[in-house]
């Protein structure tokens, strides 16, 4: 039987799955620390050995793995999580090693493949997948592509300018989405107001979480509302900007910190509504919840691999 392996490369784990020819159930996965005995790259290629079929044939190995990837020539230029990762060749690593076709990607565009084509975005042309959890990232599915870019470096949605001279971004820039809509920028906004003197139902907390202001808010904080109103107006205002720019029939929204609903909506909702140029943009624009949870990545991968094999 022919299958693929696929693998989601993370900060803090590696996944790995066999799936058969057909299909979206693996045969078998496994999942391992990023970091441990060895470098990324060799801890990566010894799961894959661990997890080789006996029989059958492997037709493609698919990776989809954080920070800048260059899914052409399939190269991971850097991948700010996993140290030592820089301009590494990882396809040709993996092609000299296992003799099968090899394929990358950034995994926030290996995510929105997997939801456009398996999960929430089935049946669409052109969308937008947005996720916001610890970071803000997302992918574009333009006119049936996954938009790449030259050096396929497309499309950092959370590097993307709403507030000059705004908060420090993970990045290194200043004002970017990430730095004012993340889980972790609402739970820095809260920690900062509460030093500044706002009453907070959180300020005995020393390590607040995007979930603690969520619980906060569901209580009536004031701090922890507007922490989330703040995230929800400049995700609303980047969203126009997205929708100017790629006009979809839908946004796929997908993280942690979209489980907190109508807290982040009804503020973005309300600041897209006054950022947006015409409301031709919004006419039967669906939006979705992202339907393939931590699968995304991986069933995106498998995605790729079944594409270009
Ligand atoms: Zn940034």
């Amino acid at each position: 039987m022919d299958t693929y392996i696929a693998l989601d490369i993370g900060g803090t784990y590696i996944r790995a799955a066999v799936y058969p020819h057909l299909g979206i159930q693996p045969i078998c996965q496994k999942k391992i620390t990023t970091h441990g005995k060895g470098s990324a790259i060799e801890r990566t290629c010894d799961l894959i050995a661990d997890m080789w079929p006996d029989a059958g044939k492997v037709k493609a190995i698919g990776a989809g793995a954080p920070g800048a990837v260059d899914s052409k020539n399939g190269i991971v230029y850097s991948a700010p999580n996993i140290p030592g990762w820089k301009n590494v060749p990882f396809r040709q690593v993996l092609t000299d090693r296992f003799q099968v076709p090899v394929v990358i990607g950034n995994d926030a565009n290996m995510a929105t493949l997997g939801e456009w084509k398996l999960g929430a975005g089935q049946g669409h042309h052109n969308l937008i997948y947005l996720t916001i959890s610890t970071g803000v990232g997302g992918g574009v599915i333009i006119e049936d592509h996954l938009l790449l870019g030259e050096h396929g470096l497309a499309t950092e949605m959370g590097h993307f300018t709403v507030l000059p001279g705004g908060p420090l971004c993970g990045c290194g820039q200043r004002g970017h989405l990430e730095a004012l809509s993340s889980g972790t920028a609402i739970a820095r906004y809260i920690q900062e107001q509460i030093q500044a003197g706002v009453p907070s139902l959180l300020s005995e907390n020393p390590s607040i979480s995007s979930r603690d202001a969520a619980e906060a808010a569901a209580k009536g904080d004031e701090l922890a509302v507007a922490a989330f109103a703040r995230a929800g107006t400049f995700l609303g205002q980047a969203l126009a900007d997205y929708l100017h720019v790629f006009n979809p029939s839908l946004v796929i929204f997908g993280g942690g910190v979209t489980l907190s609903g109508d807290l982040l909506f009804t503020p973005l909702h309300a600041s897209l509504e006054r950022h947006i140029i015409s409301p031709q943009y919004l006419v039967d624009l669906e939006f979705k919840t992202a339907a393939l949870g931590d699968d995304a990545g991986l069933l995106g991968t498998l995605t790729l691999a079944r594409m270009t094999s």
